[in-house]
């Protein structure tokens, strides 16, 4: 099933919650979920590592249970939530739009729709990493992705 205007608003429901449920309401703290292709929603945070050249994004977690569930990423977003209640939107780093090339270039992620990052606009991978670097070698994309 396709990403909706509804799934995208529960996708983002998804993740403020599991910030307000995980983390007491004064920290500064973030999470991430995603939409599959199926209709659920997976969400993620990341630990707080001993060692920080450790760290994972927080899409990590729910990027590895759609493999694990053989399913389809529709649709990424990841908040960070501000000591005051704040939530921007991060956009995805370089990494995390390199784990989503496999779901293909109409994945939708998260990117700020507004100068203080508070508001949230969807944009495809392919406009995300519009210079994609396999994108040059066409018989290596997998035909799924193409389609
Ligand atoms: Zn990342």
């Amino acid at each position: 099933m396709p990403a909706t205007p509804e799934s995208l608003e529960s996708t983002l429901a998804e993740c403020r919650d599991l910030i307000a449920t995980r983390f007491a309401a004064d920290e500064s703290r973030g999470a991430a979920a995603v939409l599959l292709d199926d209709g659920t929603i997976l969400t993620g945070t990341s630990p707080d590592f001993l060692n920080s050249s450790t760290t994972l994004c927080h899409e990590a977690e729910p990027y590895c249970a759609a493999f694990r569930l053989d399913r389809r990423i529709l649709a990424s977003v990841c908040l960070h939530r501000f000591e005051d209640g704040r939530h921007v939107v991060l956009s995805p780093c370089g990494v995390c739009r390199e784990r989503l090339a496999g779901h293909g270039p109409d994945v939708l992620v998260a990117v700020p729709g507004s100068s203080d990052g508070t508001e949230v606009r969807w944009v495809t991978l392919r406009e995300a990493l519009p210079h994609y670097w396999l994108t040059v070698i066409p018989e290596e994309v997998p035909d799924w992705v193409r389609n």
